[in-house]
């Protein structure tokens, strides 16, 4: 599904090349369960937001199903990206004004669903993540835990290929963070692919593979 070649990512800080990523080669099938372990400022979040179409600045060659994404324009990329990904942040990046069904909504209003269409999917997403009794409830009263549901359950919303989950327990205690790990088990057995960013080893026990980033190689 996923082949990324010898990419390489800089950036420029003071008119100086900042290299971060330094020639990554990568194979991500579908149905893994990849967890990529590395310390704070190895170069994790740069090669998630390359791998989730979030960033298409870079050296090398990624492609996607077989075709490189140089070929896509932006608008191609965008629809690529909500088509087939879903993403979960250490933060949940919920929107505090809005309920849990409104969070979990959102992808689909983007996608031009009927908010009948939309209840509906959202409703069977919250109980994926066990929270379907939440539903209008303000995410501002939930636990961390249940935050990050709510946030897989937005990520998972539209069926997407794969989820990148970037330190998705970083900000959870290590009881809560199992939880939330077993939820992404139960969903990678249901067939969708995860890629897991953590610098928490502990959590590499759920993964089927798990690739070492240290300065931005692999080793
Ligand atoms: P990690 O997620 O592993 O902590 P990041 O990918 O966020 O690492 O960052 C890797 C390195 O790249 C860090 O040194 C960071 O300061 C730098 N970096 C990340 N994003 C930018 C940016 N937009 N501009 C300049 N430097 C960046
Ligand atoms: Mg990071």
């Amino acid at each position: 599904m996923i082949k990324l070649e010898d990419i390489k990512k800089s950036f420029q800080i003071n008119r100086e090349d900042f290299t971060v990523l330094k020639g990554i080669n990568l194979e991500i099938h579908s149905g893994e369960f990849i967890g990529i372990l590395g310390r704070s400022g190895s170069g994790k979040s740069t090669l998630l937001n390359l791998i989730g179409f979030l960033d298409s600045r870079f050296e090398g060659v990624y492609e996607f199903d077989g075709k490189s994404t140089r070929q896509y324009s932006d608008n191609e990329l965008s629809r690529i990206r909500n088509k087939n990904v879903g993403f979960v942040f250490q933060n949940f990046s919920l929107i505090e004004e809005m309920n849990v069904k409104q969070n979990v909504e959102l992808p689909l209003m983007y996608a031009g669903l009927s908010s009948k269409q939309a209840d509906e999917e959202a409703r069977n997403s919250l109980k994926q993540v066990g929270l379907e009794e939440f539903l209008g409830q303000s995410v501002k009263v939930l636990s961390g835990g249940q935050r990050q549901r709510v946030a897989i359950a937005r990520a998972i919303v539209n069926q997407p290929r794969f989820v990148i989950a970037d330190e998705p327990t970083g900000a959870l205690d290590s009881k809560t963070s199992y939880e939330i790990m077993e939820l992404f088990k139960e969903l990678n057995q249901k067939g969708v692919t995860i890629i897991l960013v953590t610098h928490d080893e502990s959590l590499t026990s759920y993964c089927n593979r798990v690739m070492h980033l240290l300065d931005g190689e692999f080793s």
